[in-house]
């Protein structure tokens, strides 16, 4: 954990960037990188380097948690109570951002936004992520 915090630290990127860099976190896909930084309420376009130590601890913890849940049911669900769908769900079903471009924010009926560059694609509500 200290070493991929230095690694965050030091970069000039954004922290959905250095999260996706696979040698900082292994194994974080789109979904869990999305979800994890709205539940801790961080804009992914914010510089890695901004992260405090105590907020970079509160994400990997979010992060292994989740992890570890998905790993355990199978399928990442990062709202409360949801998941329910089964095979039945739509996409988003589950999700707080990731797959709901558009769609109202669960918290606070914001519009999720989400922008494009390249072959990576951001998701986060403008209200509950600063
Ligand atoms: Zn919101």
């Amino acid at each position: 954990m200290d070493a991929a915090y230095d690694r965050v630290r030091r970069s000039r990127a954004g922290i959905a960037t250095v999260l996706a860099q696979q040698d900082v976190v292994a194994g974080v896909g789109a979904a869990l990188r999305s979800e994890v930084l709205f539940r801790c309420g961080i804009r992914p376009q914010r510089p890695a380097r901004q992260i405090g130590q105590e907020q970079w601890v509160e994400l990997w913890t979010d992060l292994v948690l989740l992890q570890g849940a998905a790993a355990k049911s199978g399928r990442l669900v990062t709202v409360r109570g949801g998941g329910r769908g089964g095979a039945a769900a739509a996409p988003g079903d589950g999700f707080h951002v990731h797959a709901r471009a558009g769609r109202k924010c669960r918290v606070c009926r914001s519009t999720i936004a989400s922008s494009r560059r390249g072959q990576r694609s951001l998701v986060w509500c403008p209200t509950c992520q600063t």
